[in-house]
């Protein structure tokens, strides 16, 4: 008997491109804008092997890319003053999605772009072998996040910028100086996190990382700099701290 493998709920990425595929086909595709689709569909195919996630065969395929790209509609006031309704399954992020790009298109655009360009760009043979990165509260499918993670991870990587930062002559966070070996004696000793401080979708396809763009932080500040959409300078979060403390 074939067992059935289910094919995991849309995440906000893939949503957020389905969107823009509405958008940019005028809530209609037609005829050419099928190359658009199956691009689409060859995308999220790709985001979804980098997450080591896997579905059935049907996976985000042509067929189901289109109809959730047509499920829009049923927010969409150009297609309902023709007296039409869309059709109403669909999940709640949809919603979420609409309200939020309403009227803000462009956004919407550079935010499907450096989707696109994250997984499009990701190598993944590479990203196969890098340490997976556990999510962070209220993440849930950021691709860009995810892959930005998995490369700050990077064994080889994180080596070399710990022994940078010790001939440096520290291994003190660079936002707060939270100093983990001061703390913990021994067990924390060599111990600090190792942070992009580029997003990984604005590197070049196949841009080597330099250690000046990565910064040494402690736990704390590192969730800290995670905690918006895209990661904090180290200089913004050193001025969260600052004016934190002249309160
Ligand atoms: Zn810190
Ligand atoms: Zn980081």
């Amino acid at each position: 008997m074939a067992t059935s493998v289910r094919n995991p709920v849309w995440n906000r990425d893939e949503l957020t491109l389905a969107l823009d595929l509405y958008v940019k086909t005028v809530g209609n595709p037609t005829g050419a804008d099928f190359a658009l689709v199956d691009q689409l569909s060859n995308t999220l195919n790709k985001m979804h092997r980098l997450s080591g996630v896997t579905g059935a065969e049907t996976l985000r395929n042509r067929n189901g890319v289109y109809l959730k790209v047509m499920n829009f509609r049923r927010f969409d006031p150009a297609y309902l003053n023709q007296g039409k309704v869309g059709m109403q399954r669909g999940n709640r992020l949809e919603a979420v999605l609409w309200a939020e790009y309403d009227g803000k298109a462009r956004d919407l655009a550079i935010d499907a772009e450096a989707i696109t360009r994250a997984v499009n760009g990701a190598d993944e043979a590479k990203v196969a072998k890098l340490p997976p990165a556990e999510p962070y509260e209220g993440e849930e499918g950021g691709v860009i996040i995810r892959l930005h993670k998995r490369y700050e991870r990077d064994p080889k990587l994180v080596r070399e910028k710990r022994k940078a930062a010790i001939e440096a002559g520290s291994l003190a966070c660079e936002v707060c100086g939270f100093d983990f070996e001061a703390a913990y004696g021994k067990l924390g000793s060599g111990y600090i996190e190792v942070h992009h401080t580029r997003p990984v979708h604005t590197l070049k396809k196949g841009a080597k990382t330099k250690l000046g763009d990565l910064a040494v932080l402690c736990a704390n500040c590192h969730r800290m700099a995670h905690r918006t959409p895209l990661p904090l300078s180290i200089d913004a979060l050193k001025q969260i701290v600052l004016s934190k403390e002249e309160l």
